[in-house]
């Protein structure tokens, strides 16, 4: 699974190293960088017409790299070789329709982002627990003529608004996970670093337990269930918490569009009096995130604590009238799904989504229909008695959120 970190550069580690210094160093190489792709995506198209023969190697393939180097003896060669896979990388892409003059070609421009090879970068901590990153920024003649050193040290924010981001860093740092070619690049005034990595699911299938499967609703009275095929495990999330969040909302949201219209302003004057409307969607869309990754986290969590390696998911459509019925109607459950898996792929589960008919009214039990109006919060089977009533019995009450979710469970996915 291919991940990436994106971190702001806060400074340079060396005191003696000034911002003006390094940025005029980066803001330098950007410029060189871009002339070097843009050298490199002219010959490749002159290569291609069969035009040029200078930059070849002994294979006849373009080798552009003793040319720039000559010419940028101050670039660290690990960057000049990333830029130039880079640059053919990217006329591979767009050749065929360079060729067949559908598209010009593609270029670089001013301010382009400088790759950075995995030999050129590493990521460590310091004593103060401050992310920094070494990176070569420079050839051992060019650090000469600089008078400053080939690899710069740069401290960097470690996205503390970001949960996921200081676990990465930590595995990154540590070794742990296979780094890919960084980027560099500036956006607005400020640098960053982006730097991809390779994540292993945790554990193997041998792991799972055989044949065992988690089925997860998304409940009409919860905002999800779970059970399993094989097990007498079940559980919920409580929706309430959801739903008066969502009802505060509205209020806020309605209050605010009336003061809007009472205000009656226009042009200039509307922006400002919608920006209490932008913070609130912006706040809810957080609140929503947020939301999202806990109910992933708690899905997950049981699958490994009962080392289930499949999870049928509820596609949250597809019943009688629309998703109306099931509590988390309004929210974005797209997005949820997607959490859900991504969450469960790191640690080796398989994810599938499946639409069952009848989900919410079919006994998981035997099967048979029963009556869609008939919708109360337990669940008693009309054919078998599945969920009856009476405690003494074993099965005992089954909601109809439980039942939905081992409707998922047992549902045969027709692999
Ligand atoms: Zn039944």
């Amino acid at each position: 699974m291919q991940r990436s970190i994106t971190l702001k550069i806060i400074r340079p580690r060396d005191e003696k190293i000034s911002w003006e210094e390094l940025g005029y160093l980066l803001g330098g190489l950007s410029m060189k960088v871009c002339r070097m792709s843009n050298f490199c995506m002219t010959h490749h198209l002159l290569h291609a017409l069969k035009l040029e023969t200078e930059l070849l190697n002994p294979r006849g393939n373009l080798y552009c790299y003793p040319s720039l180097a000559e010419e940028y003896p101050e670039v660290p060669s690990g960057i000049i070789c990333a830029t130039e896979t880079r640059a053919r990388k990217l006329f591979k892409r767009s050749a065929a329709k360079v060729l067949r003059s559908e598209t010009s070609l593609p270029g670089f421009r001013k301010g382009s982002s400088i790759p950075i090879p995995v030999a050129g970068y590493r990521i460590q901590l310091d004593d103060e627990g401050n992310y920094y990153a070494e990176i070569q920024l420079l050839s051992r003649q060019g650090a000469k003529t600089q008078k400053m050193p080939g690899r710069i040290c740069l401290v960097m924010a470690d996205n503390w608004r970001d949960k996921s981001a200081k676990p990465a860093l930590q595995k990154i740092a540590a070794g742990k996970v296979r780094r890919g070619v960084a980027t560099l690049f500036r956006a607005k005034k400020d640098w960053y670093l982006c730097i991809p990595y390779v994540v292993e699911p945790v554990k193997t299938e041998e792991d799972f337990e055989p044949g065992l499967v988690m089925g997860v609703a998304f409940g009409m009275f919860d905002a999800l269930a779970y059970g399993f095929n094989t097990l007498l495990k079940r559980g919920a999330v409580s929706g309430e918490e959801v739903l008066s969040h969502h009802e505060k909302f509205m209020v806020r949201r309605k209050k605010i569009q009336e003061q809007y219209a009472w205000s009656g302003r226009k042009g200039q004057g509307r922006e400002d009096a919608l920006k209490p409307l932008r913070h609130l969607y912006e706040a809810e869309k957080n609140y929503r995130d947020l939301v999202n990754n806990r109910y992933a986290k708690w899905v997950v969590d049981i699958a490994v604590k009962n080392r289930c390696g499949e999870i049928h998911l509820d596609t949250g459509s597809g019943t009688s009238n629309g998703n109306k019925e099931i509590l988390l109607s309004h929210w974005p459950l797209y997005d949820l799904k997607n959490k859900i898996c991504r969450k469960a792929e790191e640690k080796g589960i398989r994810v599938t989504e499946c639409a069952v008919p009848n989900l919410r009214t079919r006994c998981s039990h035997c099967g048979t229909e029963q009556d869609a109006g008939n919708r109360k919060r337990m669940f008693l089977c009309k054919n078998c008695g599945y969920g009856t009533t009476d405690k003494n019995k074993s099965n005992g009450y089954i909601s109809a959120d439980y039942n939905a979710a081992r409707n998922l469970a047992v549902y045969e996915t027709g692999e």
